[in-house]
């Protein structure tokens, strides 16, 4: 059956064709490897070795911006859930297939934001990650106790005290490795606090996968023209 690309249009075999796929915002193969800001060699920022994430590897498909960025927001907030496993396979065609994790637990949403919402972006995500990988999705054994104030409201620094105990878990990981996932990750701030309560629950290994790695600070943030310009408490 042939598709149309969703960013042109264009009649393909995919619903992504290549010109556009090849356009994508890639990272920079040089980068620390716990965040993935850019670097001249391959090691860790300085950020990452004064205060080292609690994650022990982290994987994104691309840069978060055009027309990444655009992607997302229309899932999120447009529930074009087309662009579902188009965001998936981001991730699923930058993973190590030789050391995949036991489980993947997608970032809770707040049952509040469940609520208005109506739907968790990171677990439709993770559904289809997993139907690529076998990899279980445990999206209910780790909740948000805390409704906190979006993310992008607040400055960096306050990121990190805004979801300090956000998330329980509920289930014993003893010995396992966990994967994250979510669409975006800026500071690194939510991936932290989750990745704290799966530990705690006895989690030997955490990997974070994300679409997208915002690697800019928010006021800078370039986001599409065309589409308003969205809260994002996930970030
Ligand atoms: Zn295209
Ligand atoms: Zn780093």
């Amino acid at each position: 059956m042939p598709h149309r690309c969703v960013l042109c249009s264009a009649q393909q075999h995919d619903n992504l064709c290549s010109a556009c796929r090849t356009a994508l915002p890639e990272l920079n193969p040089s980068c620390c490897s716990l965040c993935l800001t850019p670097l001249p060699t391959f090691t860790h920022c300085g950020t990452c070795l004064n205060t080292p994430p609690l994650w022990h590897n982290i994987v994104a498909g691309y840069r978060y911006a055009f027309p990444v960025d655009v992607m997302i927001q229309k899932l999120k907030y447009g529930l074009d859930l087309t662009l579902t496993p188009i965001l998936a396979n981001f991730i699923v065609s930058k993973i190590n297939h030789n050391r995949l994790p036991d489980a993947i637990i997608p970032v809770p949403l707040h049952p509040e934001k469940m609520k208005t919402r109506g739907f968790n972006q990171a677990i439709e995500i993770s559904r289809y990650v997993s139907k690529q990988t076998d990899i279980p999705v445990l999206s209910h054994i780790c909740l948000r106790v805390k409704n906190t104030p979006s993310q992008i409201e607040l400055p960096w620094k306050k990121r990190q005290q805004n979801v300090r105990n956000a998330f329980t878990c509920q289930s014993d990981l003893t010995n396992k490795h966990i994967a994250i996932l979510d669409d975006v990750m800026t500071s690194g701030a939510t991936a932290n606090a989750l990745a704290k309560a799966i530990i705690k629950r006895g989690a030997a290994k955490v990997s974070v996968w994300v679409v997208a790695r915002s690697l800019l600070s928010p006021k800078n943030q370039s986001t599409s023209q065309s589409l308003p310009q969205f809260p994002d408490e996930c970030l």
